[in-house]
C-alpha cells in the first residue's frame, strides 16, 4: 500500500478529479458528503493509514481499503464512457481533468472493498483506531516491546496483523516477518527475549523497506505479481524453504491460513491445525 500511495502521488498530486462513477453501490460506505462532491477538486496528496489509502482533495478525502480480493488498475487513458454499474469486478473509476485515472476493482463475490468520501478521515472507525505504523520514525524498538507486552499471550501472528496493533503488516507480511525472524506463528507475544525482540525488530523494517523498494517504479498492474514473487514462504505451502531446505506447512483457519517453516520457525515441530482437529474430534 506504501508503494501504490507514491505511485498516485506521482500520478494524481496536482491534476483536478473530472468525474468519480461508482459500479458497485455497496462499496460505498458514506452518503454524505456524496461522491460528486469530488468532482473539480484538485488532487493535494495521497497517503496510507495502515491499509486504507487516502486521496485528498481540497478540504475532502477518498479513502479506501481494497480488502483481499480488491486492485487498483492505474490508466494513462480512461474510456470516454461511464461506466456500467453492477456489472464485472469494478467498483470505482475515477478520472482525473488529463483523461488519466485509476478503477477500483474487486474480485470474487466476497465484497470487502470499502470506499469513504469524508472531510476528516479520522472519521472513519477502522481508521481512528489503527496503532502504529512499523514504517514511521517514531516506531523504534521500545514501542515494539511495548505493544507486544501489553498484547499478554496473545499468539505472535494474530498481533503482528491485527490493525489495532500495528498498522499496515497483513496476512503475507506477518508470515514473512515471522519466517525471517525463525519464530513460531503461535509464540505468546510478551515471551520474547531480548535477543528475539530485537531481531524481530529489525526483520520487521528490513522486510517492510524491501517490499517498498521492490515495488518501487512498478505500474500499479503489475504490484500484485511482484508481491507474489518477493515471498519466502506466504501462500507457498508444499514448497521448499529457501533457508534451510524443509517443506513449508501450512495452518488453516474458517477465513484464512497461514504459512510457516517449521525447521526455521518451530523446532522441527508442525503446528496443530485447529480447524482440522476440529472437524476430527
Ligand atoms: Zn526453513
Amino acid at each position: 500500500m506504501e508503494s501504490l500511495a507514491r505511485f498516485l502521488t506521482q500520478k494524481c498530486v496536482g491534476h483536478a478529479i473530472a468525474r468519480v462513477d461508482l459500479a458497485a453501490f455497496s462499496a460505498l460506505k458514506t452518503y454524505s458528503p456524496p461522491l460528486s462532491a469530488l468532482t473539480g477538486l484538485e488532487v493535494e496528496g495521497v497517503s496510507r493509514h495502515g491499509k486504507f489509502l487516502d486521496i485528498s482533495a481540497q478540504g475532502l478525502h477518498l479513502v479506501f481499503h481494497l480488502a483481499r480480493a480488491g486492485w487498483l488498475r492505474w490508466k494513462d487513458s480512461l474510456p470516454d464512457a461511464p461506466p456500467k454499474p453492477g456489472r464485472g469486478p469494478l467498483a470505482l473509476r475515477l478520472r482525473l481533468d488529463d483523461g488519466s485515472g485509476f478503477d477500483l476493482t474487486e474480485a470474487g463475490t466476497q465484497r470487502k472493498l470499502a470506499i469513504y468520501v469524508v472531510a476528516d478521515p479520522m472519521a472513519i472507525p477502522m481508521v481512528a483506531t489503527l496503532g502504529p505504523d512499523p514504517l514511521s520514525e517514531e516506531f523504534d524498538q521500545t514501542a515494539l516491546a511495548e505493544l507486544l507486552q501489553s498484547a499478554g499471550r496473545a499468539q505472535l501472528k494474530g498481533v503482528l496483523k491485527d490493525q489495532r496493533t500495528i498498522a499496515g503488516i497483513g496476512n503475507a507480511y506477518s508470515d514473512e516477518i515471522l519466517h525471517a525472524a525463525k519464530l513460531s506463528p503461535f509464540k505468546p507475544a510478551n515471551s520474547l527475549t531480548d535477543t528475539e525482540l530485537a531481531v524481530l525488530y529489525r526483520v520487521m523494517k528490513d522486510e517492510l523497506a524491501d517490499a517498498i523498494s521492490r515495488a518501487e517504479g512498478l505500474a500499479a498492474a503489475d504490484l500484485k505479481s511482484e508481491k507474489k514473487s518477493g515471498l519466502r514462504v506466504h501462500g507457498r505451502k508444499g514448497e521448499k524453504c529457501d533457508v534451510c531446505g524443509d517443506t513449508i506447512a501450512e495452518v488453516s483457519f474458517a477465513d484464512s491460513s497461514l504459512q510457516y517453516c517449521p525447521t526455521c520457525q518451530t523446532g522441527g515441530k508442525k503446528l496443530a491445525d485447529r480447524r482440522l482437529s476440529k472437524l476430527l474430534k
